[in-house]
Order: C-alpha cells, then structure tokens, then sequence
C-alpha cells in the first residue's frame, strides 16, 4: 500500500469533492491528479522530501523514512527541516551535529540554487542527495542510497589495478585479444622479450598482423602466416589450448601458451624459457653421457644401437678392454689415469671413420664401439687392428710417458645376433676370450663361446671350492748342477686334483686363479708346503715356488713369504722365487721393493720362461735377479742355428752378470750336451726328472746326499 505512506500536505486540499459541475469536475480532476502524483512518489526507487518555503516538509516517500531509518510518527508533513536534522542526529544515523548539517545545506536553500551532495551515515552508508529548489519556493530532495554501487565500483577499481599490476609484473609476456580477433591487452613483458617498443604493437591489431610485424622486426623467423593463422583458430574454435616451443631469430626459445577465452577471443602468453631449456639440455647430455671423457655412456649407447638395429643395416660392436690400465692409474696416481682416458677416448674417435659410428665409456676402462654400414668381418677387423695401433702408441705428459693396450671382441649384426642385449653379450664374450689369450689382440665372436663361457664360470666356482677341500697337491721337479752332475734343488708345480675333473694341469687353472684372485691363498699355500718339505731335505737343497704377479701386488706378500719360512725353519737362502716378467713389468715401486727387500733377506729370485716376454734384458736392469731360466721353447729348439745362438747369447751374459742360468725343458742328452758346451749352469726337464710327488723326490735327493758322502 504505497499510498497509505505519503503524507499529504498543504499542496493537496482534503475537501471532500462530491458536488456536480464544472468545480465538482476541477476538483475531482485534482484529486485524481493529486493520487497520480502520490502513487509515482510513493512508487519511485529513490527516496523523495518536498519543502515549502518555510522549510516546512510538504511530502515524504517511504524511501525516504526507510533511508535514514527515520520515525514516521516524528518526520510527518509540516515537521520544519531542521528538525529532521536533528531528529536524525537523535536516532543516530547522522555523522555529524544538526546544526552542521544545516549549514551545508543552507546556502542552497537561501540561494535556491541546485547541488548534489555525499552525506555519508554514521553506518557507513553514503547517501547522494540532489537538492532542487521549486520555483514558488521550497525545493524537492532526493535521496539515492549508492552504497553498493561505490563498492562494487571501487571492488571493480581494485580488481583494475591489481590486474593491471599483475600484468605488469608477470614473467611472462601476454597478449590477450578480443572474440573478434582484436589485440585487447598486451602487457610491458611482451614489448620487453621482443625488444620493441608499445607503438610496434598497438591495440587493435589481429594476429595476422602481429605475426606480420615479429617477422618484420626481425623476432621471429620467417614462417607461413597464413597456415600459422589457420592452425591456431581451428584450434581456439575448437575450444583447445595448445602450448608450443618458439625458437627467436637470436637463439632464444620462447613457450607459447594459447588459451582460448569463455566468451570468446583469446589469451596468449609468452615466456622465455632458453636458460631452462639450456639446463634441461645438459641434464639429458648428463644422463646420457660420461663426464670424464664426454663420450655416450652405456644408456646412450644402447639407445644408439637400438636405433641403428632398427635400420637393420649390418653393423659391428666392438667391445674394447684397456690392457695395464690399472698400472697406470698405480703408478702414476688417479689423475693421470682420467687423463689417459681421455686421451684414448680421442684417439677412439679418430680410430673411427664414419660419424655415424659410435664412440662410448661403458666405465672405467671399458668403451665400446658401433660401427655402421660394415660391410664384412674385414671391415670391423681394419678398425680392431686400427684402434689397437692407435691406442697403443705411448701417452706422453709432463715429462712422462704411460703404455697401455687394448684388448677388442667383436660381434657382428646380423650373424652373430639380432639384438643389442645379445650382440653386446657375445662382443663381451670375444673381448674376455681374447684376454684370456693375452693382451692387445681382437676376437671375433664365435658361435661356442657362451658354452666355453659357462664352462669358464664353472670352472671359477669349483676352483673357489677345491682350496677348503684340499684338492691342491705339489709336485717337485728335480734340477740339476751341469757342471757337478748333481741334483742341487727342486720346483714345486702345483697340481689340482679335482674330485669331478680329475688331474687338472696348472696350464689351465692358474691363469684363472689369478682373475679371480684366488691365487693370493692359493700361493700362500704352496709357498707354506713348499718350505715345509724342503726343511727336511739335505742342507744343500734349494726349493723354488712359481710366485705370480697377482700375489706380489695384493700386499703382504713379503710377510707371508717370511712367515712361510719361519714356520718351516727352512733358511731365507734355499729358497728360490720363480717371478715372469709380467711382475717386472708392472711400473709401480711397491712390487719392486717387496722383492728387494725379500732378496735382503737372502731370499733368491728366479725370473722364469725367460725369452717369451717382451724385452727382457731391459727387465734385468730394473731388477737384479739371481737366476734366469731360459723357457723350454728355445731348449727344444736347440738344434735350430739361430735359437742356439740366443740360448749361448743369454749363457753368456748369464756369466759376465754373475746370475746363474738354467735350461728348462731339457728332453734329451744332445740337448743337454749342447748346454754343458755353452756353459750352461743348470738343466730342468723330463731327461732330469719328471715332477713328483715329495716322497720319491726326498728319496732321490737323501740317497744323492749319501752318495756325495760315501764319495
Ligand atoms: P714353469 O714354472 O715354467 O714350470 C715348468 C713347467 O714345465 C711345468 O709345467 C713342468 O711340468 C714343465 N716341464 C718340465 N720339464 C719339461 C720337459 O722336459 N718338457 C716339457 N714339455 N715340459 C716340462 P706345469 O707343471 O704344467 O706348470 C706349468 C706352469 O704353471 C709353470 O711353468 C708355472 O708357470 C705355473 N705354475 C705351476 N705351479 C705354480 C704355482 O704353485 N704357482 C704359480 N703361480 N704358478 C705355478
Ligand atoms: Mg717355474
Ligand atoms: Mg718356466
């Protein structure tokens, strides 16, 4: 009931207009009129005040009381202005006294000027009042309380700016445009990552025209701007985001990020991502890559051959081992070991000729090798032999020179396998055979070898075994004085009589012995028997026990062999330590000072198989030695012209260096009688003596001792 809260004051008259005639119709006319006005003030959304000219309230809408919460039984028609004022100061509404709020007001009034003014509630509420004066005096106020729109303005306001800021401060450059494919936003960022300034990229401009413009700015590399278009609206027009790599004219890498927007138009950004992608790229090259060297790792390595498998083209694996690695890295310390490998790891890539081939460091020192399009065996062949006269040349730094060598197994696709797990096994399978031929040498794979690989292993565990068994026996080989014709001593070989093999001759596990390291107590055991039989042979006996490589370097050697004699009470002079030059050959100090140091003792050292190696008479000035034996190869070729000038070569330079110098292998009596001639000192071999077991030796050797005697 609008109508029931307007006050009606003196602009309306409450006469009853009952009577007929044209007054009767004025008056009737007017109270209609009159109830118009009441309804549309009554029915309008802002609050409404009449007054007359004496400040006196004519009319007031419910908005109005509503609006200040005032008392309609106090703010009535004819209530004088300012007692509303204070009325609203009463109630509390009013921020401030009446007689403030007069004041502002009343210039208006006295000077019936129009104005519009902010009163703001003592709740906070801000109300804009329009005061109009009327022209018979008096004026109309309307009140609009605009307390949400100022907060939703200002809510909108500080939406505003913080957009803005955070457009401002993104990392990310943004581009953002309307559903009409209009360029709407385009934040600082963008100008920053493209170098350009805010007039190269106005709003306004299409994505045709932007791209236009980064080509022409030199930004982005020519492309297809048509078919660039094309492709980002079918995808905005098929609702989907799309992220993509940018590579710049100047090298960096923009990510692309495009977003279509619910009501149309879209959203782009851009962020350089070149450090990230820097990074991301060495991580990969990390993982995929050794940091010594920088060559592929095995990852690598088999992502590469998988790859090229794929192409089903023939190819070659190279399975490559350094040979006396480990000695470098002894004597001349870790650093110069990585140095090395990174010298070989060069000189593999020089080795190979195609860039399509492979170079890899598997570890340590393992690399491996692909070599693509190899045609025949003779093809991988030519690079084995070129890789092992590569690597093998000497490594000179600072002063020094290292050696190593390298040791190849060769499979080949497709004979030899189809895949890479296999073609890398058996590649292994011929490098470990070839090692276990000796050193810097290629093999090819061939069909058996896993057999003989497994037959190998099974050979390592049951060796591992036959030691707590007892399966070890030694038997002695007599060696005789030429010159006396007496038996002066005796060589313990050992012999493993295995309960599932039977006899097995040391050829044949000894080297296996070494690999596994097995031979450290091995050795330790023959050395011990070994002084244990000879302290019960005549005084003048002399034993010799083979020592290998492996026993001097794994430390501690020195020790065992003086325990060994301790032990057995058998004195440091008869015994005599067979060495090859292999123990010569290994640079370090520490070897060499273990033997010098047992040879103080009184300990002799025997280098055994003398002329198979290298270059012996080098050997003999590094070490001096109390006996040479000179291998049964050249004895059983005795009759040979040339041979037999290099046994009476070595003879005599037994005799100008005061070193004793023994025959091995000695068969037969034209052998023996060409050895007395040169002067040879001492013979071993089958016409001597066959090995034998302790007992048949000490019976020899006491029925000798009573022979010397009785004689
Ligand atoms: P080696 O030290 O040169 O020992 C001599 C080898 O020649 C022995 O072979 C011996 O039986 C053989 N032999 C002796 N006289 C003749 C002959 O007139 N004609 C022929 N054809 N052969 C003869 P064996 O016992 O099979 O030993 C082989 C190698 O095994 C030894 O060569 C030695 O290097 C190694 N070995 C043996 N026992 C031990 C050991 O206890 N420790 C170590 N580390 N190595 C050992
Ligand atoms: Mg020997
Ligand atoms: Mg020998």
């Amino acid at each position: 009931m609008p109508g029931a809260h307007v006050k009606t004051g003196s602009v309306v008259g409450r006469r009853k207009t009952s009577g007929i005639g044209p007054s009767r119709r004025i008056a009737e006319e007017l109270r209609a009129q009159n109830e118009r006005f009441a309804a549309a003030v009554e029915n309008m959304s802002h609050g409404l005040c009449m007054f007359d000219a004496d400040e006196r309230m004519i009319i007031c809408n419910r908005n109005y009381i509503d609006i200040f919460s005032l008392d309609a039984k106090v703010v009535k028609p004819g209530i004088r202005f300012l007692d509303i004022l204070q009325h609203s100061v009463d109630i509390g509404i009013a921020s401030q006294s009446a007689s403030e709020l007069y004041a502002i007001r009343k210039p208006y009034i006295d000077g019936a000027r129009a104005s519009t003014y902010e009163e703001i509630l003592s709740d906070g509420r801000i109300i804009v009042i329009s005061h109009r004066p009327i022209a018979v005096g008096g004026w109309v106020s309307i009140y609009e309380d605009v307390t949400e729109e100022r907060r939703a303005e200002a809510e909108l306001k500080e939406q505003y700016r913080r957009f803005d800021a955070a457009l401002a401060n993104m990392s990310q450059g943004l581009l953002m445009y309307s559903a009409e494919g209009r360029l709407i936003v385009r934040n600082q960022r963008f100008l920053d990552l493209c170098n350009a300034e805010a007039s190269d990229f106005t709003l306004g401009m299409t994505h045709r025209q932007m791209l236009d413009k980064l080509i022409r700015l030199g930004i982005f590399a020519p492309l297809e701007i048509d078919i660039e278009v094309g492709k980002s609206k079918a995808r905005l027009d098929a609702g989907q985001s799309h992220a993509s790599y940018r590579e710049l004219v100047d090298g960096r890498t923009l990510f692309v990020q495009r977003r279509p927007l619910a009501g149309g138009g879209w959203v782009a950004t851009f962020e350089d991502v070149t450090e990230r992608r820097r990074t991301e790229e060495r991580m990969t090259h990390l993982a995929h890559h050794d940091t010594l060297t920088n060559l592929p790792n095995r990852s690598m390595f088999r992502e590469k051959l998988d790859q090229a498998l794929g192409e089903a083209k023939p190819l070659a694996i190279l399975s490559l081992d350094l040979d006396r690695f480990k000695a470098v890295n002894d004597t001349f310390g870790h650093p110069a070991g990585d140095w090395l490998l990174q010298c070989v790891a060069k000189r593999l890539q020089h080795a190979v000729r195609s860039s399509k081939d492979v170079v890899a460091r598997f570890g340590g020192d393992e690399f491996a090798v692909i070599q693509s399009g190899t045609k025949s065996a003779a093809d991988a062949e030519r690079l084995a032999k070129r890789i092992v006269e590569i690597v093998g040349k000497p490594y000179r730094d600072k002063g020094r020179e290292m050696h190593v060598g390298v040791s190849l197994g060769i499979a080949l696709y497709p004979g030899d396998g189809h895949d890479a797990d296999t073609l890398l096994t058996n590649a292994d399978m011929a490098l470990y055979r070839g090692k276990s031929e000796g050193r810097n040498v290629y093999r090819f794979f061939e069909q058996g070898m896993d057999a003989l690989m497994r037959e190998r292993r099974a050979l390592e565990a049951d060796l591992e075994a036959a030691l707590s068994r007892r399966e070890f026996e030694l038997d002695f080989q007599p060696i005789l004085d030429i010159g006396s014709g007496k038996i002066v001593g005796a060589e313990a070989l050992m012999r493993w009589r295995s309960r599932s093999r039977g006899l097995v001759s040391p050829e044949n596990f000894i080297a296996v012995a070494e690999e596994t390291g097995l031979i450290v107590q091995l050795g330790d055991w023959a050395l011990r028997k070994a002084c244990n039989v000879a302290a019960n042979w005549p005084p003048d006996m002399r034993m010799a026990v083979n020592v290998s490589a492996a026993q001097i370097k794994s430390g501690g050697f020195a020790r065992s062999v003086i325990s060994a004699l301790a032990f057995s009470g058998l004195p440091a002079n008869r015994l005599e330590l067979e060495i090859t030059e292999t123990v010569m050959m290994d640079e370090s100090d520490a070897v060499l000072k273990t033997l010098s140091q047992l040879r103080g003792l009184g300990v002799r050292i025997a280098l055994d198989d003398f002329g198979t190696g290298y270059s012996s008479l080098g050997y003999l000035r590094r070490f001096p030695v109390d006996k040479i034996k000179i291998d049964r190869s050249f004895i059983r070729d005795l009759d040979k012209r040339d041979t037999a000038a290099i046994v009476r070569t070595v003879i005599g330079l037994g005799a100008e260096l005061g070193i004793t110098v023994t025959a091995e292998g000695v068969e037969t009596e034209a052998q023996l009688d060409t050895l007395r001639k040169a002067g040879c000192g001492e013979a071993q071999g089958f016409l001597i003596g066959v090995p034998a077991k302790a007992s048949d030796i000490g019976g020899l050797l006491r029925s000798q001792a009573l022979l010397r005697q009785s004689g």
